[in-house]
């Protein structure tokens, strides 16, 4: 789509643009690990080695391998096809202690979101702290991921962003930034600014 991919692109160029991209969606699927491990109060990690083949598989990987279908719990393994259910990995900051949780795929958050949409936020974490964990991950916030599955949610989490998620400011666009911090891109910018922090490019991927 406008990336003008096999027109004028010789095979070298395709290939680092391939790379480009797949490094890209690594990255930001790292930045979102971290801005919603930072509304957790966690590390959050998605290091799974594939039960099959024993190959670790990047987080991008593990994510990319769910099916369509929102009741499938299963990612594939894009190496040897088998098929498991993936975790996520959370250390509590300033703590030893690993939990592990399930990892839903978005459509499998939106899914198993709507059993929970008469809840506060809090109870929803203590009901399924996986699936709390996975829609914060995909969606930034509760709001946003019942707004997505088309829920009307009348809950709104509190949290000082401004604290909470300062370690990101400038690391991604204003406009991911918002949606885990719950406000608009332009109040992000506005305050990233004040800070005199610099909007994010995607160079900062390739430092
Ligand atoms: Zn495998």
């Amino acid at each position: 789509m406008g990336l003008g991919i096999g027109h004028g692109l010789h095979l070298g160029q395709e290939i680092a643009l391939k790379i480009s991209i797949e490094q890209k969606r690594g990255y930001m699927l790292e930045m979102q690990l971290a801005l919603s491990g930072l509304k957790s109060g966690e590390k959050l990690e998605i290091t799974e080695r594939c039960p099959g083949c024993n190959v670790e598989l990047k987080p991008i990987e593990v994510l990319e391998g769910f099916s369509s279908d929102p009741t499938d719990l299963d990612t594939t393994c894009p190496h040897c096809g088998k098929k498991f259910r993936p975790k996520m990995r959370a250390v509590r900051f300033g703590s030893r202690n690993v939990e592990h949780y399930q990892l839903y795929c978005p459509a499998q958050t939106l899914h198993a979101l709507r059993s929970h949409c008469k809840l506060p936020p809090f109870e929803i974490e203590r009901a399924n702290a996986a699936l709390y964990r996975s829609a914060i991950l995909h969606f930034g916030t509760l709001k946003a991921a019942m707004k997505e599955a088309r829920i009307t949610y009348r809950f709104t989490e509190k949290m000082d962003w401004k604290v909470k998620l300062a370690p990101i400011l400038g690391r991604v666009p204003d406009v991911m930034f918002a949606k885990y911090a719950g406000v608009s891109p332009a109040t992000v910018g506005k305050y990233r600014r004040m800070l005199g922090i610099r909007r994010f490019t995607s160079q900062e991927i390739y430092e």
